[in-house]
């Protein structure tokens, strides 16, 4: 099976909003969206490298929030409120709504940012995660995954 499908721009972007696996844009990541799937359902993919690996979704879920908190704020100014009301309700939807909101598309984006390699920093760890990624892909050296824990 040939896991890398060329993908267009448009169709990352459609996975991504259905919060697809960002190694073939084919399987759901997300059981429900509380509850990631170990494994992509359609490759096999592995989402989670161990332990702390999620830790780095945290800046994509930032940047999300972020880009709500803008927008929301942009309609309501647009829509006439004060200032303190805005600040409020942008502090009420970030805090409240926007974790479940945010959640699994902050892990779906930070799946694909360290996929990509565009993160990697030549540490040792970070090596061996693309050791595992070429070897999933097929270009890699014989059998170099790591053995379960
Ligand atoms: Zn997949």
């Amino acid at each position: 099976m040939a896991l890398d499908v060329q993908m267009t721009a448009m169709g990352k972007a459609k996975g991504l909003l259905r919060l697809r696996c960002p190694a073939c844009w084919q399987g759901a990541m997300f059981a429900h969206p509380l509850k990631m799937n170990e494994l992509c359902p359609h490759c096999n993919y592995q989402f989670d490298k161990g332990n702390g690996y999620f830790v780095g979704a945290m800046y994509s879920s930032y940047t999300l929030s972020l880009g709500v908190s803008v927008a929301v704020a942009a309609l309501l100014w647009w829509l006439g409120w004060s200032p303190w009301a805005i600040v409020a309700a942008c502090s009420a939807a970030v805090v409240l709504v926007g974790p479940a909101l945010v959640f699994p598309y902050s892990r779906v984006l930070w799946v694909w940012v360290e996929r990509e390699g565009w993160l990697h920093d030549g540490t040792e760890d970070n090596a061996t995660l693309r050791r595992n990624y070429l070897a999933q892909r097929g270009e890699g050296g014989p059998s170099d995954k790591q053995p379960k824990a």
